[in-house]
């Protein structure tokens, strides 16, 4: 049987609030429960987001929740000739090509209706360009295939995205010499052996984008898990306006992390009830079935009655 191989994969940006806290502990009970690897992997190339000091305190705040990792950390700022040889693979083969569009031009060449969910989707104007692949301040696209990509997420069921009309070709390496997110999460999920990816469900529409690009470079990606996020009563995705839910905040407020984990598994339907407990604890018991399919709302009290949203 293959080893279940699974990664935390947070990126140095803030600190862990409940959200993500819930996502991770999601990640490391499913890879826990099947007797896997869980790969410890910091996405530190969001340039001028990530935030000094935050990789510590994340990993610190994993530790303290209990969900430990196999292995040394990896982390993207160190593996960019693995990108760089992705992307000039995919440029021999044609399915990637240097843009000199700014954000300005795709905006306005990208007018209605022609916006996507995520901003404009570009129009193409660099694809048939030929420009050099040294062309100074030059990003790269992906020239994403046409047609729909179907996939089963374990969570959420079938799924059909069509990248080409919902975005179009998208940047993979940026103009600062840096790996894009898509590519370098890619490379690294293939190159780690992950075989099991788990996350929230933000980033249920990049899986596809995923596929299409590892498909590119030969390769299949692994089977994808996207849970409902949990949100704040206004229905918006846990931030700041929704009062400190970091786990740093709760700590200095003296909140231990059983109570923590004990509404987190409430939350994701492992107890009936917010009783204070550990990480492991659950891992028995963990089933993703038990799973609620609604989004979480965080009503700003650990101990109030759990609220959904359909
Ligand atoms: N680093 C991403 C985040 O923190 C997660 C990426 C992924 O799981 O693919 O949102």
């Amino acid at each position: 049987m293959i080893q279940v191989v699974g990664r935390l994969a947070p990126s140095p940006t803030g600190v862990l609030h409940l959200g993500n806290a819930r996502s991770f502990l999601l990640a490391w009970l499913s890879v826990r429960a099947a007797g896997g690897r869980l790969l410890m992997r910091i996405e530190d190339l969001d340039g001028p987001r990530i935030r000094q000091g935050a990789e510590k305190e994340c990993l610190l705040d994993l530790e303290w929740l209990g969900l430990d990792w196999d292995g040394p950390i990896v982390r993207q700022s160190e593996r960019q000739t693995l990108y760089a040889e992705a992307l000039q693979q995919l440029l021999e083969q044609h399915h990637a090509y240097a843009c000199l569009c700014s954000r300005k031009e795709v905006e306005q060449a990208a007018s209605a209706p022609h916006i996507g969910e995520e901003g404009p989707i570009y129009p193409g104007t660099c694809r048939e360009r030929n420009l050099p692949a040294d062309a100074s301040g030059a990003a790269f696209r992906f020239q994403v295939p046409e047609g729909v990509v179907s996939f089963e997420d374990h969570f959420c069921g079938p799924c059909n995205i069509s990248v080409r009309k919902e975005l179009g070709d998208f940047v993979i390496h940026k103009r600062d010499g840096q790996a894009a997110y898509q590519l370098a999460v890619v490379v690294d999920d293939i190159a780690m052996g992950v075989t099991q990816v788990l996350r929230g469900d933000d980033l249920l529409s990049s899986a596809a984008r995923q596929i299409q690009l590892g498909a590119a470079l030969h390769y299949s990606m692994p089977e994808f898990t996207h849970v409902p996020l949990v949100v704040g009563e206004d229905g918006r995705r846990l931030a700041k306006r929704h009062g400190d839910t970091s786990l740093r905040a709760f700590r200095e407020q003296g909140i231990v992390a059983e109570e923590i984990l004990g509404w987190l598994a409430w939350s994701c339907g492992l107890q009936t009830d917010f009783t204070p407990c550990r990480a492991q604890d659950l891992v028995q018991s963990f089933h993703l079935d038990k799973l609620p399919r609604q989004q979480v709302v965080w009503t700003g009290d650990l101990k109030a009655p759990m609220s959904w949203r359909a």
